[in-house]
Parts: C-alpha cells; sequence; structure tokens
C-alpha cells in the first residue's frame, strides 16, 4: 500500500449534513482527519453541508460546531471563521455549483431529464420483473435540442442528470488499497433537482476541488460513492484528492451501528457524563491502533503519533464497557475540584439544594466516590442520600443476613450509643476516631449475640443502610464524617424507628 503523501499541502475536511444530531461516526471522522491535518502541519477544513434544503436545520449546523468544540477538535476553516476558501456552507455557494452544472450541460456530459417520478416508476417495475437491474434507460440524453428548448419553455421539471460512462474506476484507498468499480450498473445519475438545487455528488466533488482538498478521509460507507464523484470529477477536469476509507463502527453483535439503534450523538454522550477526552481516546481506538499495547493517549499525542497507515480495514467494534472504563480513568485522574466542579451541574440539575453545604463537604462526597465513577452523571444516583433530609426504604433492607428486628435494633442503639459518645467539638467526628471506637464493640456485640466474631456486617449493614437508603455506598464512617453528627444520629434513631 502506499503510503502517506506528505510532498504536497495537507488539507482535509469534513463535510456534516446538518440534517440531525452529530453524531459519533461523524466524530471519529473529525477525528482523524483533524489528526492526519495536525501530524502534518497541515489544515482541516469544516463545510457544512447543507444541500437538502428540506432536511437541513441551522440547529443542527450548531449541534455539530458544539459537539467539535466539547471534543477539542478544532478547525482551521469554517463557517464561523471564514478561510481562503469559503463561503463553507454549501447552501451560500448555489451560484458556484450552476456554473458547473451549466459547464457539464454545454460540453454534453450532462442533460435535462424531464422524465415524471410516475415514468421512472413504471419503468423501474417493468425492468425489475424483467429481471433487470433498475436503471435509468437514457432516454431524455436522446432529446432533440428543440425538444428540450421546448420543454423549458413550457416550465417543464427537471432534474440534471450526469453521464455516466460504462467502464471500469480504479483509485488507490490509503487504507483498502486499490479499489475498482464497474460503473455499467450505475446508470445516468442526478447531479441536481434543478439548477439551484444540486445533489452530494456533486457539490462534494466541487468543494474538495475548490478547496485544494488534498485527502479526503470518511467512513467506509462512502466507498462505493466514491467511484460516482471520480467520474464526475473526470469530466470536469479536476484533480482527484487522495482517498482514504475509515473502517465501519460496528455494534458488539457486529452489526452496523445505527442512529436507530445505538446511542449516537455525541452531546448524548456528554449529558451521560462522558468526558471529551476519554470520547477522543476511545474513538480514536476505533479503528487505529498504536501498535503498542499503549491504550491512553492526549489529543496532542495523538497529534504526533497517528498515522492513516497503521489504520485497519476490518470493522470496529463499539464497546461501550472499554469506553466506561476508559472514562473511568480519566475521572479518577482529575483532582477533586476539578472533579467536583463537573459534577455539580449534574447535582444541580436532579434538584439537589447543592447550596446549604460547604465547598467542602461537596468534595467529600465526590470524593468518597471519585474511584467507582464510571460518567459523571452515576454522581446523582450514588450521593442523593446525602442532600435528603429523610430517606425512603423497607425496613427489610436493613437485614444482614437472619437478623432479627430486636438484634437490629441492638445494634443501631449500639452506633447511636458510641456515637453519641464522639465529642464532634473537640474534633472526635472522624473516620479514626469512629473505628477505634467502634470496632471493639462490635467484637462484644457479636459475642454477645453469638454471631462469627470478626463478621463485622451484624453492625455494619445495618449502619450503612441507615445512613445511605442503600445496599452499597462509600465506607459508612466516611458518610457519617461527612453528614455529621448530628445528621448521624437522627439517621439512626429514624432506621430505629421503623423496627
Ligand atoms: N455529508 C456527508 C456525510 O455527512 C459527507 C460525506 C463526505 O465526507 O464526502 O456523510
Amino acid at each position: 500500500m502506499k503510503k502517506e503523501n506528505t510532498s504536497q499541502e495537507i488539507r482535509t475536511r469534513i463535510a456534516p449534513s446538518p440534517t440531525g444530531p452529530y453524531h459519533i461516526g461523524g466524530a471519529r471522522s473529525a477525528l482523524y482527519n483533524y489528526l492526519f491535518a495536525k501530524k502534518y502541519n497541515g489544515k482541516f477544513v469544516l463545510r457544512i453541508e447543507d444541500t437538502d434544503k428540506q432536511r437541513s436545520e441551522l440547529r443542527y449546523t450548531q449541534d455539530a460546531i458544539d459537539s467539535l468544540k466539547w471534543l477539542g477538535i478544532i478547525w482551521d476553516e469554517g463557517p464561523d471563521i471564514g478561510g481562503e476558501y469559503g463561503p463553507y456552507k454549501q447552501s451560500q455557494k448555489l451560484n458556484v455549483y450552476e456554473n458547473y452544472i451549466k459547464k457539464l450541460l454545454d460540453e454534453g456530459k450532462a442533460y435535462h431529464c424531464f422524465c415524471s417520478a410516475e415514468d421512472l416508476e413504471a419503468k423501474r417495475q417493468d425492468q425489475m420483473t424483467r429481471g433487470l437491474a433498475p436503471i435509468y434507460d437514457g432516454k431524455c440524453s436522446r432529446l432533440s435540442k428543440e425538444e428540450i428548448e421546448n420543454n423549458l419553455a413550457e416550465k417543464k421539471s427537471f432534474v440534471i442528470r450526469f453521464k455516466v460512462a460504462n467502464k471500469k474506476v480504479k483509485f488507490h484507498d490509503l487504507i483498502r488499497g486499490d479499489v475498482e468499480f464497474d460503473t455499467g450498473l450505475l446508470g445516468d445519475i442526478v447531479i441536481a433537482k434543478d439548477m439551484q438545487s444540486p445533489l452530494y455528488h456533486f457539490v462534494v466533488i466541487i468543494d474538495d476541488y475548490e478547496m485544494k482538498i488534498s485527502h479526503v478521509i470518511r467512513g467506509e460507507e462512502h466507498l462505493s460513492n466514491t467511484a460516482r464523484q471520480i467520474l464526475i470529477q473526470e469530466a470536469l477536469v479536476m484533480t482527484r484528492p487522495i482517498y482514504a476509507h475509515l473502517p465501519l463502527m460496528l455494534n458488539p453483535d457486529r452489526s452496523k451501528m445505527s442512529k436507530r439503534k445505538s446511542d449516537v450523538a455525541v452531546l448524548d454522550y456528554k449529558k451521560a457524563g462522558y468526558l471529551p477526552e476519554a470520547l477522543i481516546n476511545f474513538m480514536v481506538l476505533l479503528g487505529w491502533n498504536p501498535g503498542t499495547e499503549k491504550e491512553i493517549f492526549t489529543l496532542s499525542e495523538l497529534e504526533k503519533e497517528f498515522s492513516l497507515e497503521k489504520v485497519q480495514k476490518a470493522g470496529a467494534v463499539f464497546n461501550i464497557q472499554k469506553l466506561d472504563n476508559i472514562n473511568g480513568y480519566y475521572i479518577r485522574d482529575k483532582s477533586i475540584e476539578k472533579l467536583t466542579e463537573l459534577c455539580l451541574p449534574y447535582l444541580i440539575e436532579a434538584g439537589f439544594n447543592v447550596k446549604e453545604i460547604t465547598r467542602l463537604k461537596l468534595e467529600k462526597i465526590i470524593s468518597a466516590y471519585k474511584e467507582r465513577l464510571k460518567k459523571l452523571s452515576e454522581i446523582v444516583e450514588l450521593t442523593d442520600f446525602f442532600f435528603k433530609d429523610k430517606l425512603t426504604y423497607g425496613k427489610e433492607l436493613l437485614q444482614w443476613q437472619k437478623m432479627t428486628d430486636t438484634e437490629i435494633k441492638d445494634a443501631l442503639l449500639l452506633c447511636d450509643k458510641i456515637f453519641d459518645e464522639l465529642d464532634s467539638e473537640a474534633g472526635e467526628w472522624n473516620i479514626k476516631k469512629m473505628e477505634e471506637a467502634l470496632f471493639p464493640e462490635i467484637l462484644k456485640f457479636n459475642l454477645q449475640k453469638s454471631y462469627p466474631e470478626n463478621n463485622k456486617g451484624f453492625i455494619m449493614w445495618p449502619l450503612r443502610v441507615a445512613l445511605s437508603g442503600k445496599k452499597a455506598s462509600a465506607s459508612p464512617f466516611e458518610i457519617a464524617e461527612i453528614l455529621g453528627k448530628q445528621k448521624t444520629l437522627k439517621r439512626i434513631k429514624d432506621a430505629i424507628n421503623l423496627l
């Protein structure tokens, strides 16, 4: 396979269509384009492919911009910042495309097609019943000049079709190697719905050419489009960029990832509490590997280490557990101040009164859960009990093994007594003091009740539930320390009252 070509100025681009929320697949392409340009001191371009007037919406352009900015994938030229080769929104350069359509028409390489949708459908059905491939039969390519002019004068609606030569299109793809397509089965393709409504295959060629794009790096789903696009390129005598088609992203069952089946909008990942650096790290490994055991990469490391030569052909399985693990790694890597800052919006959105507690306490809460957090959003469910006045749980949750209600009550009364004796004013309200005071008592308690001596669960379980209302939590002492003496004793009493 040929090497990455680095002799010319490297210019890459992404061309999102603003017809829906910005997609994780698009973001991976953006990342690879960005990294490739950075590595070779090139330029990375964002252009908005909003030729589909019905389906394009401004809010989705904004969504793409917000998603990319959040990820830190920043463009050198684009609709918001301009650049030498603008405009960077296709809807703003319809006249440019129109001129190219005219050129193709003048040169007889494209033609007006006046066939109605019903005609085309009838032809299609007929071809199918005769076992033929349903392709356009080229009827309007045979219209005389007069017929065309008459139709136009009558304002008959038309599309522009490009004459597809029956040949083999060959190109070299940096990832897939030599690729060959037979264009015989394509039929003449529609490149514009009218003179001011060009379609994707056509505009993409013109933009890549006019924006001097050196490398087109995009998803494998576009591989077959490349053949069509090359034909149009050749007809317009435009230079061909170097192509690289990235492997498909697959669900764990190896089906193709799609909007319907998977959670794919970038900003949904943000909402769920993934960190941008984790998503970047995860996405880059969807198809690329460094050839070493190393798995953790920052964006700036990737700007040096990434190469298209190490991109695989085979589909890349999107493993959400792996993303969670990487995210957990980046969460643990944060300072507690920073992590608190990141968790705060989730707590506020959940309606917790975070203003009532001190920053220090909040940091302690986050710190108690830092190790087990995989996503920022999980902080809500893990820590809700700190922010509640009263916990609600069934009394059966207080039971450890086969303890009776009376035994549970005794266990909690013991906790109440020991904790009450700690002098919080004198600085005794801390984990160490709690352990020192309670642990010897647990031994005695177990002996008295004929429980296995070293099983702390007979005290610690009911205590944990009394303080958190949960089966799993940070250590009860850690919770007690954060809650403070008064709240802790109140919760123990509430639990006793349940029995
Ligand atoms: N608008 C196309 C897409 O979002 C761009 C394809 C291309 O990169 O050529 O898939």
